[in-house]
């Protein structure tokens, strides 16, 4: 059978989240609950939890636990003026190649950002906002602000991953200021989607 009638068959795959609970989440990329101190490699574990430092390695388990909270993402600014459509141009500034992975993730049927008006776009001069992954390799320090120059105002900036906002494990955050920080290592798609959402006032 060719997959376009499979596809009829199977019928739509796309969840209801945000609507209704996430199917499936996997743990180890939620919000994580505890108490004690532990030998955390990113001293994410210093004075609470701190999800913009922790790259999810479990060595604080069985102290520090998973909850299934995929809610850890901060909206600094958001803008109602793309409620309607959103473009996000995506930049690779030094990844180990997981928060692409995710990202990509969202234009699967199963997630489908599409139904909210939020797009990809491969130039920066029709995007709306900035999306950057990875810690801030030198090759690409031009790259990245000659990007962010180019997105017409306004534009807002979204770091995706412990590396893009604390630098994580391996190196140094990229020299630009989040407008929205999703944390993860690398996030998970549901959190993905709602920071994205919230981002553009929905
Ligand atoms: S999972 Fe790893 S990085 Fe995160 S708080 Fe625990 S020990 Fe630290
Ligand atoms: S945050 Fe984690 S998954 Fe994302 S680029 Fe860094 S190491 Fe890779």
């Amino acid at each position: 059978m060719s997959w376009f009638l499979k596809g009829i068959k199977r019928g739509i795959k796309t969840e209801k989240f945000p609507k209704e609970e996430p199917l499936d989440v996997a743990p180890w990329s939620t919000e994580l609950k505890g108490e004690g101190k532990v030998d955390c490699p990113t001293n994410a574990i210093d004075n609470g939890w701190e999800k913009e430092k922790c790259i999810f390695c479990r060595r604080c388990f069985p102290e520090y636990k998973p909850t299934g909270n995929v809610n850890i993402f901060g909206v600094e600014k958001n803008n109602t003026t793309f409620k309607r459509s959103f473009y996000i141009y995506p930049i690779d500034v030094g990844t180990c190649g997981g928060c692409n992975l995710e990202l990509k993730l969202l234009t699967s049927p199963q997630y489908d950002m599409s139904r909210f008006g939020i797009f990809f776009t491969n130039t920066p001069r029709h995007a709306d906002a900035l999306l950057v992954m990875g810690i801030m390799t030198e090759g690409m320090r031009e790259a990245l602000m000659r990007a962010y120059e180019a997105i017409p105002e306004p534009k807002l900036v979204i770091l995706l991953g412990t590396c893009a906002i604390s630098g994580g494990l391996l190196g140094l955050p990229p020299e630009i200021k989040g407008d929205v920080k999703i944390a993860g290592c690398p996030p998970n798609p549901y959190t993905i989607l709602k920071a994205l959402m919230e981002a553009k006032g929905d």
